[in-house]
């Protein structure tokens, strides 16, 4: 056995770079962003379940709205591409993609049975992606905009509450964050969050059918902990996801209550509403347990996995 004795400036070396390397780690949360390319579909394509977790007689129609007016989530494209290759591995789902915003109109919307919104981040000052799409229209006056926005916001409302699905993930939930109507039918606004960290999630029901894909284990992964107002109070939707307050770094001191969720399902009329804040980052959908989550979600706004959304007691 060799014993190094290690001398004092050198110990002083290695006592600088150990904290240099400590501070790195806690800094250094922010994953690296990468291209949507085939070799990464081909890996999620070997993760994602074959087979849905309710069998269809008839594959459900899914449409996927990918726009952003604000802020560009560099997952977007790969979070579209997750959807569609869950809905098409499983043989669950026709997925259909658009950016359009004419998609909301009853025409367009009653040809599905469910809506994905994609991390549909709206500009800062209205944050209404449906005002800030009609905004490249220069012949609208602003009446005429509003007008439109409010209607197009209505149509979306009606479709779910009509029976329709709606999936929203991660930055999707910002996309009407200042319409109270919204923020009620997805289940709160967006509030903030602090820098990326690693986030301990952890199951709210271990026994509740929507998060069978865990298989009673939560998990932990990068992610911006999302927090919500408004709507989010009212708790009325059946929370599935949670994070710890305590545990994260960067947090306001206006958050009092230690356990905050960041996924919930509810009923909104005799429609459904799915909210996962995972993920930020592609890198989460390679584990293989979120990607069963996702398709037993899209189940549920479909109508298929029928299971307990009834909201929790405040
Ligand atoms: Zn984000």
């Amino acid at each position: 056995m060799t014993i190094t004795v290690i001398a004092k400036p050198m110990r002083k070396k290695c006592f600088l770079l150990l904290v240099l390397s400590t501070f790195q780690i806690l800094i250094a949360q922010e994953l690296e962003p990468f291209p949507l390319s085939q070799e990464w579909l081909a890996k999620i394509d070997s993760l994602a379940p074959k087979k849905s977790a309710i069998a269809v007689s008839e594959k459900r129609k899914v449409l996927v709205f990918s726009l952003h007016t604000g802020y560009e989530h560099w997952t977007i494209p790969h979070t579209e591409a997750v959807i569609s290759l869950l809905g098409g591995k499983s043989g669950a789902f026709e997925i259909s993609t658009t950016n359009d915003i004419s998609s909301f109109y009853p025409e367009s919307l009653k040809q599905f049975d469910a809506i994905v919104l994609n991390n549909n981040c709206s500009k800062p000052d209205n944050r209404n992606i449906f005002w800030d799409a009609l905004s490249e229209v220069d012949f609208l006056s602003a009446e005429k905009r509003l007008e439109k926005a409010r209607k197009l916001e209505l149509h979306l409302l009606d479709f779910v509450e009509n029976g329709g699905g709606l999936m929203v993930l991660h930055g999707g939930i910002t996309m009407q964050n200042k319409s109270k109507a919204f923020g009620q039918m997805v289940g709160g606004s967006f509030d903030y969050h602090p820098k990326q960290q690693t986030i301990e999630v952890q199951l709210v029901d271990k026994m509740h059918p929507l998060v069978s894909a865990f298989e009673g284990e939560g998990f932990q992964h990068i992610d911006e902990p999302y927090f919500f107002n408004n709507a989010y109070f009212e708790t009325n939707f059946r929370p599935l996801l949670y994070m710890k307050a305590d545990q994260l770094m960067g947090k306001r001191e206006s958050v009092q209550e230690n356990i905050r969720y960041i996924s919930w399902i509810k009923k909104y009329g005799d429609g459904r509403v799915f909210y996962a804040a995972p993920s930020h980052n592609a890198h989460s959908f390679e584990n293989p347990k979120l990607l069963q989550f996702l398709l037993d979600g899209l189940q549920y706004v479909s109508g298929d996995l029928i299971c307990d959304d009834s909201a929790i007691e405040n």
